[in-house]
């Protein structure tokens, strides 16, 4: 059993897997830029070290100063949370290179997904549905006019390296291909340094259902459901939910065990998501992330397990603690995200918390490093809480949503947050009928939803 765990990581994801491993009786170690002294994170870990300056690329994504943190401390293992270095490769080379466990896939695992096109390539041998699309990369804008033809508009150009919905540009037509081709491929390589794009038919109102999986890196596989996480904003998600309103108990089924069987055949370890959009009864597989998600805790609700200790276990070489017959949905739920962001543009509004009150009672959860008197610094994520409900059932589960919001308090200077747009998105039929695609929210924020 690893005795000390560091948490490469900030905010609430860092204060997640804290209270993973205090329950797990496993000292936790914080690390933390300057501006991040005196965050809730390093109070609450059992240690804390200091790594770099304010921005990211000198601290939070530091190799040399991650590794050094782990030699000073003692600390025998990592968890990377998500985002920052969590799906990175050549981070995770270098922590086994130490003789450090890192909390996660392999770095072959990471580095095979992280590419999209691998990525689409690995699923389709796997026996997943993907998108129909490009053979790979598409080199030239009159490559990518043919293909806009043969597969008929619309397309969407996408990085291969991409990420957080950068990189991706709709063609309606073979009109706007010049355009799109070439902007898509700007933003890839400022991005993500890789200007590689490939294209795939633009499905034009799908859902966004993605596949909780864990593997125990032996060969063993298993799903935990679906999210519904369609209500996006630029490819960002803003609400997720679980179980899908719109996913029946035999897609469940079908899809689900084709996921755990692929993820048994790659001999994967971890936790992992598997991305589909879902039209008309269909799966198209657009890509795997191989890291705990922000929305991990709408899955955690309905199964009733805690997917961060099993990332921890199965780090360790031990088995999953559940088989895919121990796992029964029981209810519903839905997690909103607080970002500290000025509507209606979303622009991000950092500064000092003056006041904060979380929302409590049955069924509800909260998980934020918010407190009175901290100051949000402006050089992370916009990220400052996720409110998780869960209910016997969807119609409770809104109730539950409505209630709790209306508990939260998050006053600051300066500060404000999405928070009012939940309490509009709960004013309509289409939320609560649950009929709702990925296009849904940027029309209804254009047709001034928020303004109603
Ligand atoms: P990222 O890694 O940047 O998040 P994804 O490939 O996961 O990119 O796509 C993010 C979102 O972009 C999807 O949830 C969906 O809303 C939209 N999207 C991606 N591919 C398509 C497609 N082929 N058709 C329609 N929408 C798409």
């Amino acid at each position: 059993m690893f005795k000390k765990i560091l948490i490469a990581n900030r905010g609430e994801i860092a204060l997640r897997v804290i209270r993973a491993c205090r329950e797990m009786g496993i000292q936790s170690v914080a690390v933390h830029s300057t501006a991040d002294a005196d965050a809730m994170h390093v109070r609450m870990a059992d240690e804390s070290i200091c790594i770099g300056p304010a921005p990211s690329a000198d601290s939070y994504l530091s190799l040399p100063a991650i590794i050094s943190a782990c030699e000073v401390t003692g600390a025998e293992a990592i968890h990377p949370g998500y985002g920052f270095l969590s799906e990175n490769a050549q981070f995770v080379q270098i922590v086994e290179d130490h003789d450090l466990a890192f909390i996660g896939p392999t770095a072959e695992h990471i580095r095979q997904m992280g590419d999209k096109i691998t990525a689409k390539d690995t699923a389709k041998e796997l026996g997943i549905p993907v998108v129909p699309g490009s053979d790979g990369g598409v080199a030239t804008v009159e490559e990518a006019k043919k293909i806009g033809r043969d597969f008929g508009y619309p397309v969407i150009v996408k990085a291969t390296a991409g990420g957080g919905g950068r990189g991706m540009k709709v063609a309606a037509t073979e009109d706007d291909m010049e355009s799109a081709y070439h902007t898509a491929r700007a933003e890839a390589k400022a991005a993500f340094g890789n200007d590689e794009v490939y294209i795939e038919k633009y499905l034009q109102r799908p859902r966004h259902i993605e596949i909780q999986v864990f593997g125990d890196g032996q060969g063993n596989g298993v799903h935990l459901g679906e999210r519904d996480c369609s209500l996006q904003r630029r490819h960002q998600k803003v609400f997720e939910e679980a179980p899908g309103p719109s996913i029946t108990p035999q897609e469940r089924k079908y899809i689900g065990d084709i996921c755990a069987n692929a993820i048994a055949k790659m001999g994967y370890r971890g936790a992992g998501t598997v991305e589909f959009l879902y039209e008309d009864g269909e799966f198209y597989f657009i890509e795997m992330n191989t890291r705990l998600q922000v929305e991990h805790p709408v899955t955690e609700a309905i199964f009733g397990v805690d997917l961060v200790r099993e990332q921890i276990r199965v780090a360790e070489g031990m088995p999953l603690s559940f088989t895919q017959d121990d796992l029964e949905i029981n209810g519903a739920a839905i997690e909103v995200r607080i970002n500290a962001e000025r509507l209606p543009n979303f622009a991000p509004c950092p500064g000092e918390i003056t006041q904060y009150h979380a929302p409590g009672g049955l069924g509800v959860r909260m998980d934020s490093a918010l407190y009175s008197g901290y100051k949000v610094p402006p050089y992370y994520d916009s990220l400052i809480g996720k409110l998780i409900v869960h209910g016997r059932d969807r119609t409770e589960a809104l109730a539950r949503l409505q209630r709790a919001l209306g508990e939260l308090i998050i006053d600051g200077k300066g500060v404000e947050t999405t928070v009012p747009l939940f309490h509009a998105l709960l004013q309509e039929k289409d939320i609560h009928t649950g009929d709702y695609n990925i296009h849904w929210l940027e029309k209804w924020l254009d047709a001034g939803g928020l303004d109603g």
